[in-house]
């Protein structure tokens, strides 16, 4: 192993803003990119790689110290409720990713009430305790759906991590607030992160691109958010993204191909040195006071957030 490697957060670094680590666990069958070629009711008959798959981000976050939050499809914690106990067992933080991995910006008001109440019950049932957050599939609330937040506080939420403010061939409202934010529905909205370079707001969250671009350019990108906006960052994998072995998905285009298959086998170690770069929590401890979370604290640390 290379002893460079080993070094500490790099200079640029904020130590004092601790960044948000979140997981969307789906198996590799289920992203939207292959929807077309694979009917969810052939889910059940597909060899399953997502317990073993987060089993290794949990060892990657075990090894770092580090706390992450799990957004999770009801479809997988029915099937595989021992995945959704070891999230919580290792003290990370459970949340919901749908029952089945539709896009919110698919599914009528009625749709998405009955999808996001199913996948809750079953969290909840499993983990037993509280689920506050959601995260669209495929980062589908935007402009055209923003009723979704609503719908997600009237479901028992406390916010969401479902937009991105990118433009992108599927997903994205570029000019959405880059940041953490209460909506007029009593939701907080905390967009996957993006890098501001002159007017364009540049995906940064991590995803393909993490994938795709060396590793200096997201620990730059993480840099930046901390050092110019003063802001955490949220990343986000999924545990597909740290298994080269996955059967291959046959009939797909050249684009969806390259999107999910490239660099595999260098994300667990470039997430490895993400966690050892920079500080990371769960979203509802990075997040508390955006939240509300963080009312019932002590009152010097409530005094503290109100100057700072
Ligand atoms: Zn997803």
């Amino acid at each position: 192993m290379n002893p460079g490697a080993q070094q500490p957060a790099p200079a640029n670094a904020r130590p004092d803003i601790v960044n948000a680590f979140t997981v969307d666990v789906e198996d590799y069958f289920q992203v939207a990119a292959f929807a077309h070629r694979i009917d969810p009711a052939q889910w059940d008959a597909l060899p399953c790689r997502v317990e073993r798959n987060v089993e290794h981000i949990l060892a990657l976050l075990a090894g770092a110290g580090a706390k992450a939050t799990f957004f999770t499809l009801g479809w997988i914690a029915q099937r595989h409720p021992q995945v959704v106990r070891a999230i919580v067992n290792q003290g990370h933080e459970l949340a919901s990713h749908g029952y089945a991995h539709q896009r919110a910006s698919g599914q009528s008001e009625a749709e998405l009430r009955d999808d996001l109440v199913r996948a809750r019950k079953l969290l909840e049932d499993i983990a037993g305790e509280p689920v506050i957050g959601y995260r669209a599939p495929s980062f589908s609330i935007g402009r055209d759906n923003l009723w979704a937040h609503r719908v997600l506080a009237e479901t028992g939420h406390r916010y969401s991590s479902s937009i991105y403010p990118v433009r992108h061939d599927h997903y994205g409202m570029p000019e959405a607030p880059r940041f953490a934010h209460r909506t007029p529905d009593g939701l907080t909205e905390i967009p996957a992160s993006t890098v501001r370079v002159g007017q364009v707001n540049l995906p940064s969250s991590g995803g393909g691109y993490f994938r795709l671009l060396p590793y200096p350019v997201s620990r730059w990108s993480v840099s930046r958010i901390n050092r110019r906006d003063g802001e955490p960052a949220v990343f986000y994998c999924h545990p597909w993204e740290v298994d080269p072995g996955q059967p291959r998905v046959p009939g797909v285009g050249a684009k969806a191909r390259f999107r999910h298959y490239v660099n595999l086998s260098r994300t667990a170690g470039r997430i490895e040195r993400l966690l050892r770069d920079f500080r990371w929590d769960r979203m509802d401890r990075v997040f508390a006071r955006q939240i509300g979370l963080a009312d019932d604290g002590p009152a010097e640390a409530r005094v503290h957030d109100h100057v700072a």
